[in-house]
């Protein structure tokens, strides 16, 4: 049992009456039992930023409320699967640092939790239904439903089920079902549908018996349809909170049909509005751009996502670049959730993890694994060309990480050519130094000087002065030159850090070896 102060969201329905306060108002109340939440996508496809989502708000309330946190891969629909989806789903989330407690994988105590695995249960349940009158066989064919769908499209009707065989005599369903004539089981949607408070979208209520005909529940391949598998697993799983996408709002009260037909108390529900474009328009998959598998490989950090679908949504006081998620945990507000759209801005994601790698770069443990990708990462990107293996060791790859926190955006920009003088010497040609300076060799010592008297001590700051005290010394070649001229010797590049940085991140071996092939470079020229 645990005791917070919340606005009323955290409230179970007993069956029949709504223990939900009005809205708004203040209370204090008791949550009773344990807080279990899921998400239940079906693998029908990858994880998206979506579904990401969905789980994300999930992960969060059930952490927040000391609760457990379900993943169940809702796959009945047989012809839709997509192979590998439902492994994916689980890697994704594992990856993204929201590993649910009980899964497929990790087994639990309500398991199976793959719903192929439970049709008894739905049979069970659709045969319960049956025999309190609350659902029906229905042997109508194909072909009369499809004769029904044409009448109603040609009448400008949306089409449905006309129940016709909610009117069967006992003794016509035992001959059919005895002559085995293909059928289905079709739940009894009654008229009279109770309203539910919703966490987020408050008192909804729709008369799902006055548009809809009776769905079926059971297909004729023994599979139950999502409606009748969602609600059971969501029992028996002893679910307490739905949350879920709104397009799922409108069904809600058909589940709560069911729950009634079968004389179960239900979660309490809460529709999350939806994630769109900036512009307001459906977030795209074509290019398989929000698929979560993608931004892994394009190096995005999860918390960096996980920071991104929070801060264009609700659940919070406010928005804020840069919170990990034991933080978004801690902020996170269900009171806050709003109706309206949460609309992403993908193009600030590069920002968001610009400022998460820095904190991963600051945190040392973090710091390792890094060093370790991109250990990996340059030995891919410049096998052959690498004529240092210096340039590998662990705290070579630290310093260049220090130094460039909060630049960069990614490792992988670590890898680009425009930094791939960190890893390989670059090749500069005699005229390039010839048209900066002719003194390229008096330059040169001077540095070298300096950098014998500094030893291993560098450091961006003190350098700068040194730079700036030994140009002094170049009367021929002005301070911008010999920035240009160390510049062009030690990256081989006419833009990038400052010289003072490369220093520091090359360090007093390798600056030897760039500033002696410069004075080879200009004795030859
Ligand atoms: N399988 C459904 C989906 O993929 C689950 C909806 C729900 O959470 O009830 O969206």
């Amino acid at each position: 049992m645990m005791l917070f102060t919340q606005r009323c969201f955290l409230l179970r329905h007993t069956p029949g009456k709504l223990r939900l306060r009005a809205a708004g108002a203040r209370c204090c109340s008791t949550v009773h039992g344990e807080v279990r939440v899921r998400f239940a996508p079906s693998p029908t496809g990858f994880l998206h930023l979506g579904g990401l989502r969905t789980a994300l708000y999930n992960y969060i309330f059930a952490k927040k409320y000391g609760g457990s946190f379900v993943l169940r891969l809702e796959d009945t629909d047989q012809s839709r699967l997509v192979p590998g989806a439902a492994e994916s789903i689980e890697d994704m989330l594992e990856w993204a640092g929201v590993p649910p407690d009980e899964s497929p994988r990790r087994g639990g105590p309500v398991g199976p939790y793959l719903q192929s695995q439970r049709l008894d249960l739905y049979g069970q349940t659709a045969q319960q239904l049956v025999e309190s009158n609350h659902a029906y066989y229905c042997f109508c064919s194909t072909q009369r439903l499809n004769l029904l769908k044409k009448e109603a499209l040609r009448m400008g009707q949306t089409p449905r089920y006309d129940n016709r065989c909610r009117h069967l005599q006992p003794k016509q369903v035992q001959e059919k079902l005895a002559q085995e004539v293909p059928r289905v089981i079709r739940f009894r949607l009654e008229e009279g549908v109770e309203p539910f408070q919703d966490l987020i979208f408050g008192w909804s209520h729709h008369e799902v018996a006055k548009v809809e005909g009776d769905p079926v529940v059971i297909k004729a391949d023994g599979f139950p349809t999502y409606h009748l598998a969602n609600i059971v697993d969501d029992h028996y799983m002893r679910i307490s909170h739905v949350l879920r996408g709104s397009e799922w709002l409108i069904s809600t009260s058909k589940h709560l049909l069911m729950y009634r037909a079968l004389g179960w108390q239900p979660p309490t529900f809460g529709h999350l509005p939806l994630l769109m474009n900036k512009d307001g328009g459906k977030l795209s998959k074509r290019q398989g751009d929000i698929f979560i598998e993608r931004f892994q490989r394009d190096g995005v950090l999860p918390e960096a996502l996980l920071d991104i679908t929070t801060n264009c949504g609700s659940g919070f006081s406010s928005n804020r670049i840069g919170r990990r998620l034991d933080e978004l945990i801690s902020e996170f507000n269900p009171s806050k959730i709003t109706t309206h759209s949460a609309l992403l801005d993908l193009e600030k994601l590069p920002e968001f993890n610009r400022i998460h790698l820095q904190h991963r770069i600051k945190d040392e443990e973090q710091c390792q694994m890094l060093i370790k990708d991109l250990q990996g990462q340059i030995q891919q990107a410049y096998t052959a060309e690498i004529q240092d293996e210096e340039v590998l060791h662990k705290d070579y790859i630290r310093r260049v990480l220090h130094l460039r926190k909060g630049h960069i955006c990614s490792l992988k920009e670590l890898v680009s050519p425009t930094f791939s003088y960190l890893w390989v010497r670059p090749s500069i040609s005699s005229q390039q130094v010839a048209a900066i300076t002719a003194d390229a060799e008096h330059i040169a010592s001077l540095v070298l000087k300096l950098v014998a008297e500094r030893g291993e001590d560098l450091a961006v700051d003190r350098l700068s002065e040194d730079l700036k005290a030994l140009a002094k010394q170049t009367k021929a070649t002005k301070y911008r030159e010999v920035m240009k001229l160390l510049r062009l010797a030690l990256s081989g590049l006419q833009q990038g850090p400052s010289v003072a940085e490369l220093m520091v991140c090359l360090g007093p071996v390798e600056i030897r070896h760039r500033l002696q092939k410069l004075v080879l470079l200009s004795e030859t020229s």
